[in-house]
């Protein structure tokens, strides 16, 4: 929808940045592009919750570009917003609402032309009406629970709904879907518990295409592919085989500014609470981002960087908009003030500080800040 950025960076705007996000769109599309191919059929893209933190206005399209023709969101605001990122694209894509019907009114849905993820009878039965009132058939995914107890029919209302098929009437049911709990572990028996699950319930219902893979569940083989795969985090670098080598190509790069370097010696302390304590002479580099930023205060006394080709240790704790680094051992050339340090590179991904913060990569992407100067490259 906005226009595309100059390719070269906007620098005044990110010489007033504490810290600089790259997000390369050409990466996300080859994600896409592999992902679509290991999966041989169709391949959706989620881009709910501002894909996943990148930038839905950016991101969306890019996806589209790459072939995406079908995208799911979570709120109904979402949608929305997608569905006007995504206005230029021809023919329009669909765009599934996984939070349902009860995410908001029906009128909503059919005037920005969204489809919703039918998660009840309750809903199948307002969307049917709707269809009735519409005096026309209207596309809809069908979920069901196989085992993750958030949204979807329970296996009760699945066999209600077998019964009594024709609670379906005038809907076009485009997908009977379902979502996996363990993909990532592929050794964990709930993934074979819920392929069986929801093969029992499909053989149930009115026959229709099928979805259930997210993005590791693309990676437990062809028996979870079905007609539609719904990757979100690998599209955008995150590893969908934990553990093993990353399939993917990196999206995101994070780079932090360097305001002050500060020579201490014992038995100074470092920031809030004074938890980190130099027990000799150290140098000290604070950059310019913190939990504001999203830089998560997890990472207090836990995380790293990288500067001058070296790794340097997160001292102290994380504040709001400042993060300190132990710099004893970099040059002062590589560490002064107004140097860059890289926070998230090819040598320290998504993955690797969301370990550092205890927590996963979804979290650390979500959570990327709205005052870093954005960068998009590629596409
Ligand atoms: C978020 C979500 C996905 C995408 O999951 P990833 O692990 O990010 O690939 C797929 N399907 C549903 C129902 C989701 O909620």
């Amino acid at each position: 929808m906005s226009e595309p950025e100059p390719a070269a960076t906007d620098s005044a705007a990110a010489a007033q940045a504490g810290a600089i996000l790259r997000i390369d769109l050409a990466a996300v599309q080859a994600n896409y592009r592999a992902l679509a191919e290991r999966a041989g059929g169709d391949c959706a893209a989620v881009v709910k919750a501002d894909a996943y933190g990148l930038g839905v206005a950016r991101v969306a399209p890019a996806l589209a570009r790459a072939g995406a023709k079908t995208f799911f969101v979570a709120p109904l605001n979402e949608a929305i917003t997608v569905r006007r990122c995504l206005a230029t694209v021809q023919p329009a894509p669909a765009i599934y609402v996984l939070n349902g019907l009860t995410a908001g009114p029906a009128a909503d849905f059919l005037a920005h032309d969204l489809t919703p993820v039918l998660n009840s009878l309750d809903e199948i039965e307002a969307w049917a009406a709707a269809a009735r009132s519409a005096e026309r058939a209207l596309p809809a995914a069908i979920h069901i629970d196989t085992g993750m107890s958030r949204l979807g029919l329970p296996a009760n209302e699945v066999e209600e709904l077998a019964q009594e098929p024709d609670r379906l009437k005038g809907i076009d049911v485009r997908y009977v879907m379902s979502h996996l709990a363990c993909a990532e572990d592929p050794d964990h028996p709930l993934n074979g518990e819920q392929l069986a699950a929801f093969t029992a319930a499909r053989a149930r219902l009115p026959k229709a295409p099928a979805s259930l893979a997210n993005s590791s569940g693309i990676f437990l083989g062809a028996g979870y592919h079905f007609d539609l795969v719904r990757p979100g985090a690998a599209l955008y670098g995150l590893n969908p085989t934990p553990g093993r080598p990353n399939p993917m190509r990196q999206v995101v790069y994070l780079q932090g500014k360097i305001l002050q370097v500060r020579e201490i010696d014992a038995p100074q302390t470092v920031g809030y609470g004074a938890t980190h304590r130099a027990d000799g002479p150290m140098r000290v580099a604070t950059v310019a981002l913190g939990y504001a930023d999203g830089y998560l205060r997890s990472l207090s006394n836990r995380g790293s960087a990288w500067v001058g080709g070296q790794r340097v240790s997160l001292i102290g704790r994380v504040s709001m908009d400042l993060t300190t680094f132990d710099v004893t051992g970099v040059s002062r050339e590589a560490a002064r003030p107004g140097e860059l340090v890289d926070l998230i590179s090819a040598d320290m991904s998504v993955d690797d500080v969301a370990e550092a913060a205890g927590t996963i990569g979804y979290e650390i992407l979500t959570s990327l800040g709205h005052r870093y100067h954005r960068i998009y490259s590629g596409d």
